[in-house]
């Protein structure tokens, strides 16, 4: 089975390395359509990468987040700050925390982290795509999806079982990329008239 991860930042290269770590039978592809891996890594926290906050419980955490807090209480009961530095202790990343709770990685360098996670992936075999972009993203009537890449070294077809979708924030709801582009260009066929409608709306055939 393969699985395709769009977006070669923190949360695309977290998520492949998981779906490698969890089912090493799996073929897990990671498509990035610039040159650049981590490139927010690392220029997160003026370079040293503030990697998460010295929070014991989901309540604590979501008090340092302005916005949002609520949303994201639930998915750090599933993975919350304590689990984030084991994740990175197994993977040989120490980390500190300053006086404000805030924590980097001892080295002080946003590096350290983006290099653990090329490893991670390298280890855990995800195969990783550079200049390669997803266009477009068909579900498709048999599961799976089909995806259309432009890019050098990319098939311009791929059709794969499951799809993770990484591609970061959505400056505006115009943007050629970002989760709400894809919503609005993910198509797969009404369940009641098999056209094809977007999965988010009523059917435009047969208003299903
Ligand atoms: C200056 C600055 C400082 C920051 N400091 C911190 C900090 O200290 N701590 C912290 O936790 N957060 C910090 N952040 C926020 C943090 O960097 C981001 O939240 C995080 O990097 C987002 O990761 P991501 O993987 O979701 O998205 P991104 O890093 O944006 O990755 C998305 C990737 O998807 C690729 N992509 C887009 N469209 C496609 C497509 N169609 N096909 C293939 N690939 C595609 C993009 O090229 C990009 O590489 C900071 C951000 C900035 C800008």
């Amino acid at each position: 089975m393969t699985i395709a991860v769009l977006g070669g930042g923190a949360a695309g290269f977290f998520g492949a390395i998981a779906c490698a770590e969890a089912n090493p039978a799996l073929r897990v592809l990671l498509l990035e359509k610039t040159g650049k891996l981590l490139s927010k890594v690392r220029i997160s926290g003026g370079g040293r990468c503030n990697l998460t906050h010295a929070a014991d419980t989901p309540a604590q955490l979501v008090q340092h987040y302005p916005r949002g807090g609520a949303q994201l209480k639930q998915p750090f009961h599933t993975f919350g700050a304590p689990d984030t530095v084991r994740w990175f202790a197994d993977r040989g990343v120490q980390l500190k925390t300053e006086p404000d709770g805030r924590m980097f990685p001892v080295t002080d360098s946003s590096e350290t982290v983006a290099q653990c996670l090329l490893d991670a992936a390298r280890r855990a075999g995800v195969e990783v795509l550079t200049h390669t972009a997803a266009d477009s993203i068909r579900m498709l009537p048999e599961g799976g999806f089909e995806l259309t890449l432009s890019g050098s070294s990319a098939p311009p077809v791929l059709r794969v079982a499951r799809l993770l979708v990484a591609t970061g924030a959505r400056p505006n709801r115009s943007s050629t990329t970002g989760c709400g582009s894809w919503a609005t260009r993910c198509r797969s066929p009404c369940r009641a008239c098999s056209l094809s409608t977007c999965p988010t709306r009523h059917c435009v055939s047969c208003r299903a």
